[in-house]
């Protein structure tokens, strides 16, 4: 990590909105609480400044644009993996292999604690503590807005003074940040590979629209529901009334404004760390290319990356004592269909900037029929058996 602390300038001063991640290191590293993190007029996280500012530039240190977290012990080569979790209704809570929830289960067995991305109640997307495996629910599956990290890179430091194993889960730009305060043997960290983060605008206007089409206020969301396989994942929502919206994430609006990359944040296009070196311990995220014979299922399987003897080790520990499936694979099997785990750059699309302006002020519906491309139902369905017809053929040969 970079020493250099140039007095007079603030982090963001610094890096400018556009580099920003909205990570919130620079908050939990001022000594003045000169940093305010709220959302810019695309409901963006920024650090606004205050006037109890002293420039004195500690938030450099812990803003991972500027420093280079490149950590000594991140390995430029990681173990490759495809895994699972041995147990079934782990793996369908999950959104890929369930290898979250076996390493939380772990951490919390030594009376460890878990930080990872929860719902509050009305469902903003915050990072929050686990003591007990029993909350595991409250922070298990992804979700496709960003997480807001308050205090919690504090909160996760004194954890670790008090003597507690921890881990933190979180996006790379998040782990990144993390690393910039003091390292400690007993804390564990997991990077997800990460496809970037959209306006919050998107999403609360996508659950008003849908609020509004149910005529019920919504119970549940599950971004990754496996009714239907791993690979053909749906949107479920579920609500007060009882009833439930489930949509395949190719034909449901809220995705394909998301995954073509119609309004992320902008530091997301270009990320600088969705990449090798990788920050966490460990990276996780799905076996999108083909993987290993022994392992493969339709209800999910992980890739893994073990980037360091502690990942390794945790892992290894978790095979052995028969909680996961695990099987080694390497760079080019692990990085098909999955840009994201080694520097993949995202084009912007051209109407992002009129798309993110109309996000202001008009509703989910007019926007959708106006920016968002949804396949025919009747010629997707048509399309995705004569897809599977094919697979079946080949398969048989
Ligand atoms: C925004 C986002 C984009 C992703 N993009 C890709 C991708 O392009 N390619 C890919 O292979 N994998 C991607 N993933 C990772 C993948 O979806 C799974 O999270 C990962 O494989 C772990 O799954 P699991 O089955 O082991 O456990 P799960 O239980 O599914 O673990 C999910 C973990 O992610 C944490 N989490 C959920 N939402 C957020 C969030 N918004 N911010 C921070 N932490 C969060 C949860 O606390 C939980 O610990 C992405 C995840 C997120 C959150
Ligand atoms: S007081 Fe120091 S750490 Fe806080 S915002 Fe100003 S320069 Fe950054
Ligand atoms: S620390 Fe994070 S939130 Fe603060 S300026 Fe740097 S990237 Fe932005
Ligand atoms: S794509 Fe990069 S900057 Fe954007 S949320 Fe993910 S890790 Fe952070």
């Amino acid at each position: 990590m970079s020493d250099t602390v140039t007095k007079d300038e603030t982090a963001i001063e610094i890096i400018g909105e556009d580099r920003c991640a909205g990570c919130f290191g620079c908050y939990n590293s001022c000594p003045n609480d000169a940093i305010e993190m709220k959302y810019d007029e695309h409901s963006f996280y920024l650090p606004f400044i205050n006037e109890n500012c002293n420039r004195c530039g500690i938030c450099q240190q812990h803003c991972p644009v500027i420093q280079d977290t490149e950590n000594d012990d991140k390995s430029k080569e990681p173990v490759f993996y495809g895994g699972r979790s041995k147990d079934r209704e782990i793996r369908m809570m999950s959104s890929s292999g369930g290898i979250f929830p076996e390493l939380a289960k772990y951490i919390l067995d030594q009376s460890g604690v878990v930080f990872g991305a929860g719902w509050d109640e009305n469902f903003n997307l915050e990072h929050v503590k686990i003591n007990d495996f029993y909350e595991i629910e409250k922070i298990t599956g992804s979700k496709y807005v960003q997480s807001r990290i308050g205090k919690g890179y504090k909160k996760v430091l004194k954890e670790l003074e008090e003597g507690k194993n921890v881990l933190f889960v979180g996006a790379p730009c998040q782990v990144a940040a993390l690393n910039t305060f003091d390292d400690y043997e007993e804390l564990l960290t997991i990077d997800l590979v990460c496809h970037g983060v959209p306006s919050q605008l998107l999403f609360d206007k996508y659950l008003e629209y849908k609020e509004k089409e149910y005529e019920s206020d919504i119970d549940k969301i599950f971004f990754r529901d496996k009714t239907n396989g791993w690979e053909d994942f749906q949107m479920r929502i579920g609500f007060e009334d009882g009833s439930v919206y489930e949509k395949n994430h190719k034909l449901d609006p809220y995705f394909k404004a998301y995954l073509p990359n119609l309004c992320l944040r902008d530091s997301c296009y270009d990320c600088k760390f969705n990449c090798i070196p990788r920050p966490g311990d460990i990276t996780l995220g799905d076996f999108w290319g083909e993987p290993p014979k022994e392992i493969s299922t339709n209800e999910g399987v992980s890739v893994i990356l073990a980037n360091n003897r502690k990942g390794e080790q945790v892992l290894k520990e978790l095979k052995n004592e028969n909680q996961i499936e695990m099987k080694r694979t390497d760079y080019n099997t692990a990085t098909v269909n999955n840009p994201r785990i080694d520097g993949g750059k995202f084009q912007i699309p051209n109407s992002r900037n009129d798309f993110l302006e109309e996000l202001k002020t008009k509703d989910f519906e007019s926007i959708k029929d106006k920016y968002i491309e949804i396949p025919n139902p009747l010629e997707f369905r048509l399309k995705k058996f004569v897809m599977s017809v094919l697979k079946s053929l080949k398969s048989n040969l």
